[in-house]
């Protein structure tokens, strides 16, 4: 099919990368340019310049991204302003030299204010001050925003953005310290389970409210936004706000989540909160309403997207446990 545009996946092994991967590939396409990390760091211009040059991708789908929950973001602060800055600004800048007109960006629901009013509008950006504990990460995802922006309105390209809220699912990072939350949970209650440990402990006081989206729903989300026609795009966004929010629509307390893991794993403990560890952002519930619109529903509810997330956590258990 020589219409068919070359897709470059940035981050194609990656959770979000991947699930991009397999939906464009269950909607026929087969044109793919891919690199794993270990041979194209993204952080390095030159190699993504050759890349660019060898490859020439007419689409990007920025899904590459140095993330973590909210212990990994207080640790590791400077790797992620850096990482993700340097990513962001070496590929669209590539992209936009070597004539990629298409290119999708995946930011996060964290670029918005700690104490923007609820649900969360693509109007609240750079209204207020930042969570803490993530903000080094949510100026580098406010700069790609603005990247993309900027060359569309000095260049004339398509480049658009979408913001995430937390994912979950198959190919997630299970680390017991880094990892965001749900995965932290999968691990903890799973292996507390295994143990008979009487109380597992969660971080924090319960109370804050978070929003989970299914990786295939988000993979199926960017593939759509990016496919939406240019004046389409353009009539739900305005050019010094070219982002689209992506949630599930309604947020539950990490208390009720605990509950939720817990049960999906057949964990009977008890669940205690370690009010030594933060909370982070109050509550993180984005609007989606512009993007709902515009034709696309989430499709797996959360218990639904934890069975199936608890199911690739323990394929990936060595055999003995
Ligand atoms: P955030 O959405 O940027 O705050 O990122 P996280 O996914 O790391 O954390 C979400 C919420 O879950 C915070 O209030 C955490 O304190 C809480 N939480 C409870 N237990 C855990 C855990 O084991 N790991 C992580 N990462 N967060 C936890």
């Amino acid at each position: 099919m020589a219409s068919e545009p070359k897709i470059y996946i940035a981050g194609h092994n990656g959770m979000v990368g991947s699930a991009i991967l397999r939906t464009l590939k269950a909607q026929g396409h087969t044109r793919f340019a891919l690199k794993p990390r270990a041979e194209l760091d993204l952080t390095d211009q030159r190699a993504v310049i050759e890349f660019f040059e060898t490859e020439r991708p007419d689409q990007v789908y920025l899904a590459a991204a140095r993330v973590g929950g909210i212990h990994a973001n207080s640790t590791f602060p400077a790797e992620f302003i850096y990482s993700n800055l340097m990513v962001q600004a070496n590929v669209i800048h590539a992209a936009f030299t070597h004539g990629v007109k298409k290119l999708l960006f995946l930011g996060s629901s964290c670029i918005y204010p700690k104490l923007a009013a609820q649900p969360m509008t693509e109007d609240a950006l750079l209204t207020g001050p930042l969570e803490p504990t993530n903000e080094p990460y949510a100026v580098a995802k406010i700069a790609g925003i603005k990247l993309c922006e900027s060359y569309n309105r000095q260049y004339g390209t398509d480049y658009r953005s979408v913001m995430p809220t937390n994912l979950y699912g198959p190919g997630d990072n299970y680390h017991p310290e880094n990892s965001h939350v749900v995965p932290a949970m999968l691990r903890r209650f799973h292996e507390a389970k295994l143990a008979n440990t009487p109380v597992v402990a969660v971080w924090g006081t319960g109370t804050p409210r978070r929003e989970f989206l299914y990786v295939d729903d988000m993979a199926a989300a960017s593939v759509h936004v990016m496919q939406l026609p240019q004046d389409t795009w353009q009539s739900c966004t305005s050019p010094m706000q070219a982002l689209l929010n992506v949630g599930y629509g309604s947020d539950v307390s990490i208390a009720e989540l605990a509950r939720t893991v817990a049960d999906v794993v057949g964990y009977q403990g008890k669940i205690e909160f370690d009010t030594t560890r933060p909370d982070g952002a109050p509550r993180k519930l984005i609007d989606s309403a512009r993007l709902h619109a515009q034709g696309w529903r989430p499709k797996v509810a959360l218990s639904q997207g934890l069975a199936l997330a608890y199911a690739d956590f323990v394929s990936k258990q060595p055999a003995a446990v």
